[in-house]
């Protein structure tokens, strides 16, 4: 049994992941601003508190622990990431975040640590033809992210690889290229795209309309939760450091994947394309060559399955939450 700690535990990926090491039988504390929204933490001990503050990051990295998961982040989808309001906060929050958990962890001296950084550290400049996104991790450079959000995590990856390099910290990063699945945000302002659109559809009148964002040619791939989860365990097991891909190489653009959701629903509607300048590169897809070649990890299902199960989830969070008239 392993002491671990894995801090955004109230957070999508983070929920998920404590529930996967909690059936592996290790001991888990959970540390995040809020409770998970979704569901009980299975966490042995579950910590609220800010991680931007560094006395409290000091009292939740009392020990050793064995792993660390660091998935805390100030984040959202393209209405929060790309819109500019957001940015100060995003980057002083995640930055802080990280610059006190490294220190604490390596004064602690934690076993491993485990990043989680984000396709969106690629250049804009290899990601403006939908057709042929270039995201290969020795492409990071030179470095043009399009967010400040990408900046962050650029500037935090590498924080992590100087304190591998000074301090002999064992460390892993991954970027992760959208992760979806159940339990997720899908409404509020921070919902992603899978999300946002399962949530349209469910609740698009029969033979209505959904909007998509920009002109929905924009390209994407998305992973789902457990073969997210299967990768970073892969990773943390291994001896290679990263950073590293984790994502689907599915590609598909953003108005395929509306008519993927509806399929599932079996609910034609229409797509109306609305123009916002908030929508993210033209083109992006995970390049898996070094995954394959390092972990012999890649995704084991098809997107269509992913989404599914998703589209489910969040087509009983609609019928839960849709206000019904008083008898
Ligand atoms: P999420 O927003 O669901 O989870 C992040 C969690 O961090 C939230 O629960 C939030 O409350 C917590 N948090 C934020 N600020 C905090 C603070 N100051 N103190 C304590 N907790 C704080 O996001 P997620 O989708 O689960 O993503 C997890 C990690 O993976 C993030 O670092 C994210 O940037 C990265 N990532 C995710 C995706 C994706 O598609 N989901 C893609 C690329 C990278």
């Amino acid at each position: 049994m392993k002491k671990l700690l894995v801090c955004g535990a109230g957070g999508f990926i983070g929920g998920h992941l404590v529930k996967r090491l909690k059936k592996q039988g290790h001991w888990v504390r959970g540390v995040d601003l809020k409770l998970h929204e979704f569901s009980d933490s299975p966490a042995d001990e579950f910590i609220l508190g800010d991680l931007t503050d560094q006395e409290f990051v000091r009292q939740i990295l009392d020990m050793p622990f064995d792993e660390v998961y660091q998935l805390a982040s100030d984040m959202g989808g393209a209405g929060y990431i790309f819109t500019g309001d957001n940015d100060a906060n995003l980057m002083h929050n995640s930055a802080s975040i990280n610059l006190n958990i490294i220190r604490e962890a390596n004064k602690m001296g934690v076993k491993k640590i485990f990043y989680s950084s984000s396709a969106c550290i690629y250049p804009e400049y290899n990601q403006m033809d939908p057709a042929n996104p270039k995201c290969a991790e020795s492409s990071a450079y030179p470095a043009a992210p399009d967010s400040e959000y990408g900046w962050e995590k650029l500037f935090s990856e590498r924080l992590y690889l100087a304190f591998n390099k000074n301090y002999g910290l064992d460390i892993r990063i991954a970027r992760f290229h959208n992760v979806f699945g159940p339990e997720g945000t899908w409404v509020g302002g921070k919902e992603k795209a899978p999300a946002a659109i399962c949530r349209k559809v469910a609740e698009a009148a029969e033979n209505g309309f959904i909007d998509v964002w920009g002109d929905g040619l924009q390209t994407r791939s998305f992973l789902y939760i457990d073969e997210c989860l299967e990768a970073v365990e892969r990773l943390m097991e291994s001896n290679f450091i990263g950073p590293v891909n984790i994502g689907s190489e599915e590609m598909v653009s953003l108005n395929q994947l509306a008519a993927m959701v509806m399929k599932i629903a079996n609910k034609p509607l229409s797509i109306n394309n609305i123009p916002v300048s908030y929508t993210g590169v033209r083109g992006r897809n995970s390049d898996n060559k070094l995954i394959k070649q390092a972990l012999g990890w890649a995704p084991s299902r098809p997107l269509a399955e992913g989404l599914t199960k998703t589209y489910e989830w969040i087509q009983e969070q609609v019928s839960v939450s849709r206000p019904v008239l008083a008898e």
